[in-house]
């Protein structure tokens, strides 16, 4: 690296960490990344990138493998509880190929992020256990007690990022009170392309096709949650009609993930020569699918901004990128929190009423806030 480019450490090696690392590396900046887990294989999920997280895979040179790695969701559905159809939406119909999400495990997105460049070493079983800061630069030590210096510090470490703690201290989480929980099925007579939701009263069903795997998510209220996988599939018996198979399916699986649907707003991002990036300073529920995009795109603009810069002007690249991302990320944010109280109603008056808007909504509300967050195909 040449002299005075700054000495940049990334922690959490997730989406948004490996696209920073990415991004940085294309503009010739090396970045130290540590990872808390030991390696990345977990329960996972599925992911769906709008075309504004896609647009970034594109700008890394990831475009073509991504295609390979995706199915299409040209087709969404939701439905009532016990299958019966509530409102379809044809996102190619009317956003064009290029305009619809597309799918793919956690795991996958994560190894083709960190695919980048023949690959971005990151320090894995590893994680920063204090630091302190000046004027001119982090000391860092790490958790095995060895220390260096750094001119930026980035927290990429998720929704319960350890750099937060350590520049913020405790910051509560905005609780929806649900829980969700994700599993795979075999793909069986699944269209290929097409999103479903189950939206029931006071409980929730959903899959998503991938090139392999059909992902499964549910939610129920979190007070008096099942615990196991077949006190969940008792719970949600029934809600999926046809496609109940998938919620029988829980009978012979052990591995559920397990998520508490809460996000959080940090109002600040920087702290001197720390920053937060993605889910660290502004967490996203999943209901819209845009969390990694939302992340990947600020990592993207942070790299852009520290690339920029000499070691001594990193403050004011800080500043710069939560300049350009705050109201943005707000904004998309607040999308996200709107739809939780439309998707899960408590009540049977409360849900006969939803779905009656829901029916009435014309279709141009939904398709008009979908092209107001991302780019025009
Ligand atoms: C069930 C579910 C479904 C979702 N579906 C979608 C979707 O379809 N589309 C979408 O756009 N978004 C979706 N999201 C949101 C999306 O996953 C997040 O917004 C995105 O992962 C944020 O990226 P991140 O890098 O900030 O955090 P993460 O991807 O969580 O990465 C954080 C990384 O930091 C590591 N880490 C944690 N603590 C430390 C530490 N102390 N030291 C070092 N490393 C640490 C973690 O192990 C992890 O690797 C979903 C989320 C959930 C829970």
């Amino acid at each position: 690296m040449m002299p005075g480019t700054p000495r940049i450490l990334v922690v959490g090696g997730g989406i948004a960490g490996l696209t920073l690392a990415a991004a940085l590396r294309r503009n010739g900046i090396e970045p130290t990344v540590v990872e808390k887990v030991a390696r990345y294989g977990d329960v996972g999920y599925v992911i769906t990138l709008w075309p504004m997280g896609r647009l970034v895979v594109d700008h890394l040179g990831l475009g073509d493998r991504f295609e390979a790695l995706t199915v299409p969701i040209n087709a969404y559905s939701t439905h009532t509880d016990g299958g019966g159809r509530l409102r379809d939406f044809d996102f190619r119909g009317r956003l064009g190929d290029d305009g619809v999400p597309r799918a793919l495990r956690r795991s996958e997105l994560i190894e083709l992020l960190g695919s980048f460049g023949g690959g971005t070493e990151v320090r894995m079983t590893r994680t920063v256990a204090g630091l302190e800061q000046d004027d001119n630069a982090v000391q860092v030590r790490f958790d095995d007690g060895a220390t260096a210096e750094f001119d930026a510090v980035v927290g990429a470490d998720g929704i319960d990022s350890g750099i937060r703690r350590l520049v913020a201290g405790k910051v509560s989480m905005r609780c929806s009170g649900l829980r969700l929980w994700t599993w795979w099925t075999p793909g069986f007579g699944v269209a290929p392309d097409e999103s479903h939701e189950f939206w029931g009263v006071g409980r929730y069903f959903g899959y998503n096709p991938t090139t392999g795997q059909v992902g499964c998510a549910a939610a129920l209220r979190a007070s008096g949650a099942p615990t196991t996988p077949t006190q969940l599939r008792d719970r949600l018996r029934g809600v999926a009609g046809q496609q109940n198979w998938m919620i029988d399916a829980l009978g012979d699986i052990d591995r559920v993930g397990s998520f508490d649907l809460d996000d959080l707003r940090l109002p600040n991002w920087r702290f001197g020569r720390v920053v937060l990036l993605g889910d660290a300073g502004a967490a996203f529920l999943p209901t819209a699918g845009v969390g990694a995009s939302m992340a990947m795109e600020s990592a993207l603009v942070l790299a852009e901004e520290l690339s920029k810069v000499d070691a001594a002007q990193v403050p004011d690249a800080l500043r710069r990128y939560v300049g350009r991302r705050r109201t943005r990320v707000d904004a998309v944010q607040n999308r996200s929190r709107w739809l939780i109280p439309v998707m899960q109603r408590r009540t049977r008056f409360g849900t006969a009423l939803r779905n009656v808007m829901v029916r009435a909504m014309p279709e141009n509300t939904v398709i008009s806030e979908i092209t107001r967050w991302n780019p025009q195909p």
